[in-house]
């Protein structure tokens, strides 16, 4: 595969269509010299959204470590708030909060290409909890939460966009989201192509 060939997927989140930031976050793909190449705005049922979302053990355990590293931050006890330690557990609960979020407003699904672009969109999006993402960055500029408020309020962490984080998680989101009826298109995208 050419370098410019790389692909990745991105979801602008409930929050991010109602904050009126669709424009804003597309514009920011754009201006680092990413060509968008498949859009629609659409939404989602509870099982699209269980079936974009890894279900593998080390992934849900993943949500319940970033949840806990918060919470060891500022000297949170992580059972109060879930009555277990166990962070698979912590894990499948705001994976259960994710679904319910993200099947709850129309969400916009955008294909970008260009080169790196898998982990140059990540850069642009920012990490995961809004509260340490830098100024400068999607979540960053546009959000601040931390799931200390997230998981009393038994929701997930708002943070306007997904974004795949490896070529393989996007090649499997984009063949979940964009089959026959939604192409990807080619074209030339001046100063970038020619
Ligand atoms: N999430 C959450 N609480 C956590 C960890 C994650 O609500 O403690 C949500 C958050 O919305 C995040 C999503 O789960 O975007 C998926 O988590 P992942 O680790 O894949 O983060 P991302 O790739 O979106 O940065
Ligand atoms: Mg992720």
């Amino acid at each position: 595969m050419q370098p410019k060939e790389e692909k990745t997927f991105i979801l602008i989140k409930p929050d991010g269509v109602r904050k009126g930031l669709i424009g804003e976050i597309i514009k920011r793909f754009e201006q680092r010299d990413l060509k968008v190449v498949a859009m629609e705005m659409f939404h989602a049922s509870r099982k699209e959204m269980d079936n974009h979302y890894p279900k593998e053990d080390k992934w849900v355990r993943r949500l319940g470590e970033k949840t806990m590293a918060t919470y060891a931050k500022y000297g949170h006890d992580v059972k109060k708030d879930f009555g277990t330690s166990d962070l698979m557990r912590v894990g499948k609960t705001v994976r259960g909060w994710l679904l319910d979020f993200m099947s709850s407003a129309p969400l916009v699904k955008v294909v970008v290409q260009g080169v790196h672009a898998v982990d140059m969109v990540r850069k642009i999006v920012g990490p995961t909890m809004p509260y340490l993402a830098e100024m400068g960055t999607i979540r960053g500029d546009f959000s601040n939460d931390s799931p200390l408020n997230a998981n009393v309020e038994r929701r997930s962490v708002f943070n306007l966009v997904h974004a795949s984080e490896t070529p393989e998680e996007a090649k499997h989101e984009i063949a979940h989201w964009f089959g026959k009826k939604s192409p990807i298109y080619k074209y030339k995208r001046f100063g970038v192509d020619e």
